[in-house]
């Protein structure tokens, strides 16, 4: 079930919600916001909320409603007053943005409020940007700018002195494991396990393939085990040849492995700080019989693995030379 996407029950950056809630509640919203932050917390979303919540045509309880005609419209990207920017190719080019400029010099077709979002704000060369500058220094009335980045200080000094900033952050795993769990129908191991791999982002747990990554970590946990264990190197490089066929794959693989590296080095050292919980028993397996100079060699020699990856190696002979480096060790 997926509830309807709405103004308070946005996930993760709660102040940032609050401060445009506050806002919009005392007609008191800046014309031009910079919504800024990393990838995947939600700020093209939460611009298209705002516009929801500034022209829903049955706002329930101060919340807009996802469903009349203007909020879905919104969301289906056809309100003629809402407007998404997107660079075209490399960098939101001047026609695009002179263009706009001409559409906002009317007043609003049926919204209360114009919401004219640039996503990728930061994409735009000197003389698109001083364009935009010309707007924000004469706002048209009715009409809010979201300027949407994650590299607020690549904006223009002077852009930014005419807008209100608005730092977004990473979102709590556990907001976003819980969201998964409750609303994307994951199971509650596996929105726990999206949510640990996410790095803050709802928008990259919503695309994480569990199953790939259950798969990738079962091969990783084999390879760490033949190593610690020192046992035969003919099944690491079978093993090997699994995972080096392809490069991203083997990129994964090999983030993987040193990510199981560390929480076995975490085992005989700092439990607490393990990441993969789901696992523990095997990781305390291994670390109990491991000895910790062994696991710091082979954490050394996976770096120095993933440090030479973008040079164009063979793969598997690399693989190789880690497994009998660290059997050196
Ligand atoms: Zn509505």
């Amino acid at each position: 079930m997926k509830a309807p996407l709405s103004f308070h029950s946005f996930i993760g950056n709660r102040p940032v919600v609050k401060i445009l809630l506050r806002a919009v509640a005392q007609d008191r919203l800046p014309h031009a916001l910079i919504f800024a932050g990393p990838e995947g917390v939600g700020k093209r979303t939460l611009g298209l909320l705002l516009a929801q919540q500034l022209n829903c045509l049955q706002t329930a309880k101060g919340d807009a409603c996802d469903d009349c005609m203007s909020c879905r419209k919104i969301m289906l990207g056809t309100h003629p007053d809402v407007r998404l920017v997107q660079p075209d190719g490399a960098f939101i080019k001047i026609d695009q943005v002179r263009d706009l400029i001409a559409e906002i010099a009317y007043q609003p077709f049926e919204a209360r409020y114009r919401v004219v979002i640039f996503d990728g704000a930061d994409r735009m060369r000197a003389e698109a940007a001083n364009c935009l500058l010309k707007t924000l220094e004469e706002p048209p009335s009715r009409t809010i700018l979201i300027l949407v980045t994650q590299k607020p200080y690549a904006l223009l000094t002077t852009i930014r002195s005419r807008a209100r900033l608005l730092q977004f952050g990473p979102v709590p795993e556990e907001e976003i494991s819980n969201y998964l769990a409750g609303n994307a129908g994951r199971s509650p191991e596996d929105a726990r396990m999206a949510a640990a791999f996410s790095n803050g982002s709802l928008g990259a747990a919503l695309t994480f393939d569990v199953a790939q990554n259950r798969e990738v970590r079962d091969q990783s946990l084999r390879f760490v085990s033949l190593l610690l264990r020192r046992e035969e190197f003919s099944q690491a490089s079978t093993l090997a040849a699994a995972v080096v066929k392809d490069k991203e794959l083997f990129q994964a693989w090999l983030d993987m492995t040193a990510t199981l590296l560390q929480d076995v080095y975490y085992a005989q050292t700092a439990p607490r700080r393990m990441c993969q919980r789901d696992i523990i028993p095997a990781l305390a397996g291994l670390a109990e019989t491991a000895p910790r100079a062994a696991v710091l060699a082979a954490i050394d020699a996976v770096k120095n693995l993933r440090g030479v990856l973008q040079l164009n190696i063979n793969r598997q002979l690399a693989l190789e030379a880690l497994f009998l480096a660290a059997l050196r060790s």
